[in-house]
């Protein structure tokens, strides 16, 4: 078997452990306790937009080849330390513990039941 025991070496790149698509609640801000579907991760900025979640007004003027103008909603990015990731499984915030299947594909494991976030994907 090649590649045995090199685990536990922590890689000090942090690493996203939401995707898109995930379900989060919000821990701190104005919105802490919402729930909400992740729309978009920005990884490059460690933010993450939530459906629903940290909504702005925006003002915005009629321009060609644009439908919308005037005052929308939308929601803004917010750092993704202040979501935490909801267990579909067990239905609570969890930690994600990542681990690599025999076939190399990595999955997110919740901590508290075990169940893998990544099931059917
Ligand atoms: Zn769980």
């Amino acid at each position: 078997m090649p590649g045995q025991k090199t685990a536990s070496k922590r890689l000090m790149r942090p690493k996203m452990s939401i995707r898109s698509g995930d379900e989060v609640v919000v821990i701190a801000g104005k919105d802490r306790g919402k729930r909400g579907r992740v729309t978009r991760v920005l990884i490059e900025k460690n933010r993450v937009i939530v459906d629903g979640v940290n909504m702005v007004k925006r003002h915005l003027r009629r321009q060609p080849g644009s439908l919308q103008a005037g005052i929308i909603d939308m929601p803004a990015p917010m750092s993704r330390a202040n979501v935490m990731l909801i267990c579909p499984n067990c239905n609570e915030p969890s930690r994600a513990s990542r681990s690599i299947l025999p076939d190399g594909t990595h999955v997110r494991n919740c901590k508290k039941c075990g169940e893998t976030f990544d099931k059917e994907r």
